[in-house]
């Protein structure tokens, strides 16, 4: 399982597709993408269970700036098209993808979400909907960092608020999540072969970090929103 996602001047679509292909040694059962589509200025998800060989075809001509992809190893809810990732808040602002499990997710549904609809049996569903009901009442990074800290359990999480196509939102807690960076953009991705032609520097994220990035810039913050200063090392593995 893995996860890439690219913001950047380069074409999303093939970073994003090339990086999954490039994880697919992980093992997977699903596999999806959501693509910010610049002919038709909107936010579309593709995905279906079986290989990134499939997503590649179906996304072979999107030109695209920014994007989110992942690679699903079931944890909760059978293996179909509907559980593989994206998911969306309902009302469709919020698009994210999420390796690892969500310890209290039947809690958290229970606790805030009493009246919401779940379209797949995920755990990563009920991310998507807090940050929604949170942004009722507060900005979107306040949102986030409020469900972050709800969160019991194991995440690298990306995610996309489609009323702002450039800017991609992460954070992790214990599965790896690295940034690359280059002139053209950013990519952030579970595993440092994803970065291999589009990183001049990386940052290997620690734990509990919230990541707001834009093609060119990143900032990194700590669950309360404060900034942390870290150096990027310069990308120069032979892979
Ligand atoms: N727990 C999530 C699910 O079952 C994510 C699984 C994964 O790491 O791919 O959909």
């Amino acid at each position: 399982c893995g996860i890439v996602g690219y913001i950047g001047s380069s074409n999303a679509r093939n970073i994003i597709i090339e990086g999954l292909e490039k994880l697919e040694y992980r093992g997977y059962d699903s596999a999806g993408i959501t693509l910010y589509n610049l002919s038709s200025n909107l936010f579309n998800i593709y995905k279906d269970i079986g290989r990134v060989s499939t997503l590649s075809k179906t996304t072979h001509n999107i030109l695209s700036n920014i994007g989110i992809g992942h690679t699903r190893w079931a944890t909760h809810g059978k293996v179909n098209a509907v559980n593989a990732h994206p998911h969306q808040s309902s009302s469709g602002r919020y698009i994210i993808v999420h390796n690892g499990v969500i310890e209290n997710f039947k809690q958290l549904k229970n606790q805030y979400l009493k009246n919401h609809t779940f379209i797949s049996e995920t755990d990563t569903e009920v991310i998507a909907h807090l940050i929604d009901s949170f942004s009722t009442i507060m900005d979107v990074e306040k949102s986030i960092v409020s469900t972050l800290n709800l969160l019991q359990g194991s995440y690298a999480l990306l995610i996309i608020d489609n009323k702002d196509p450039n800017t991609i939102y992460a954070a992790k807690n214990k599965p790896p999540l690295i940034i690359g960076k280059d002139e053209e953009g950013v990519t952030i991705t579970s595993d440092i072969l994803a970065l291999a032609g589009y990183a001049k520097t990386y940052h290997v994220l620690a734990d509990k970090t919230f990541v707001v990035s834009q093609k060119d810039s990143v900032k990194l913050y700590d669950y309360d929103l404060n900034e942390i200063q870290v150096q990027f090392e310069e990308f120069n593995f032979d892979i």
